[in-house]
């Protein structure tokens, strides 16, 4: 399974120690191709200036091109209105935002609803406004790396549920979740829902109009673009019911002696100079993906994922940890005799760069057993190569440990 994309990524060309990089990291990062790389530079060359505010040329064109990513993001999302797009510093930013910012929905006794698949950015920021209010702070449980939509309803029977807080991917098992039944769900009984995409933007895609979610949360450096750079898009009303969470330049109407009023959105939450070469950068890789034809690339996604598990299935002391209904591009395990530690930095010295730890999800490892793992995960530009020199390297990895 050869990767028509792999040329467009340079990085990818690195040698290793003497060997050709396997880059089966990109659940935590993926690379940038060409396209992206070359619009960062031509940003910084030709069109550097800060927006918004200025009347000269160089600022309105930064403006411009801004603006033009948020309708691109927008258009991308099939939201409604390029307002409903809040550019963040990545999902971390974009989900502390919305705790932040719902934190007045949540009157002491009332709930948020959080599965225990959370990375840890969609968990501890919900974690900590329950308890400023005196809301409750409610776990939806997997069972190997499964998240039963009965149980939910369970909960939201039980509890009086203001916000569901849900991964759109695991990062840690791969497992898809079916964001339009959680919706239509948590909608019956009144309840607001916060998807986390981090891990679904790439391999799944959404239309946020037809799933139904109130606020999406994702990082551009987990979809070809830079670091730095996250959005929040949000449902019109809910946004505007949202409390801002930073104060500062942009985001104000009046600034009086004693009041101050703020600006309509999208700028009332985007205090401060955004990140400007990173929204362009952003835009420059949602472009490369429409042109890219994802379609294609998920349908090779998956062709692989399917290839990767079933030469796991070849080694003996390895365990794949969760089996969800549905998985998106990545699998952790743990390798019998080895720390999780010592298997990605042998695995390194080979050319393979994988994930160990807790990987920030250290509630969903304990819900599998295990203090830390192994991860390897997909993009579109790894092929057949990448994933044999993993499980090569697995295969010398357990006869040493044996
Ligand atoms: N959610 C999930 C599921 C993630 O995998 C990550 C990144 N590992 C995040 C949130 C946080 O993203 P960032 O570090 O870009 O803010």
């Amino acid at each position: 399974m050869e990767s028509s994309w792999r040329d467009d990524f340079e990085a990818l060309d690195a040698q290793v120690y003497g060997h050709p990089l396997a880059y089966l990291d990109s659940a935590a990062t993926t690379q940038m191709p060409r396209p992206v790389v070359e619009r960062l530079s031509a940003y910084y060359a030709h069109e550097h200036a800060n927006v918004h505010r200025g009347v000269h040329y160089l600022s309105e064109r930064a403006t411009d091109a801004l603006e033009a990513a948020r309708a691109h993001v927008a258009s991308c999302l099939h939201a409604g209105d390029p307002c409903e797009v809040i550019f963040t510093s990545g999902a971390t930013d974009s989900l502390n935002m919305a705790a932040r910012g719902l934190a007045q929905l949540l009157e002491p006794g009332s709930a948020v609803v959080v599965s225990d698949l959370e990375h840890h950015s969609d968990y501890v920021p919900w974690q900590s406004v329950c308890e400023e209010r005196g809301a409750r702070f409610v776990l939806w449980r997997s069972r190997d790396g499964r998240l039963d939509l009965g149980e939910l309803a369970r909960l939201l029977d039980a509890h009086p549920v203001r916000v569901v807080a849900v991964t759109q991917v695991s990062n840690v098992t791969g497992t898809v979740l079916d964001l339009h039944a959680v919706a239509k769900l948590a909608h019956e009984h009144g309840a607001l829902v916060v998807a986390d995409g981090a891990q679904g933007i790439l391999h799944e895609g959404v239309d946020v109009t037809a799933v139904g979610v109130d606020l999406y949360a994702f990082s551009a450096h987990k979809m070809f673009g830079p670091t730095g750079t996250g959005v929040l898009w949000g449902r019109r009303d809910v946004l505007e019911r949202m409390e801002p969470a930073r104060f500062g330049g942009g985001m104000v109407d009046e600034v009086g002696d004693e009041a101050t009023s703020w600006a309509s959105l999208p700028l009332r939450l985007e205090a401060g100079t955004p990140n400007i070469s990173g929204i362009i950068g952003l835009d420059a890789a949602l472009g490369y993906l429409e042109r890219a034809d994802v379609a294609a690339m998920r349908a090779h996604e998956r062709r692989l994922l399917a290839y990767l598990l079933g030469r796991l299935e070849e080694l003996p002391g390895l365990r794949v940890l969760g089996h969800p209904e549905r998985r998106s591009a990545l699998v952790s395990f743990e390798l019998a005799g080895l720390s999780a530690f010592d298997v990605a930095f042998l695995l390194d010295k080979r050319g393979v760069a994988v994930r160990s730890g807790h990987h920030c999800a250290q509630p969903a490892l304990r819900s599998l057993g295990v203090e830390t793992c192994v991860r390897a995960s997909l993009a579109p530009y790894n092929d057949t190569a990448d994933v044999d020199a993993l499980v090569d390297g697995l295969l010398q990895l357990s006869r040493l440990a044996r």
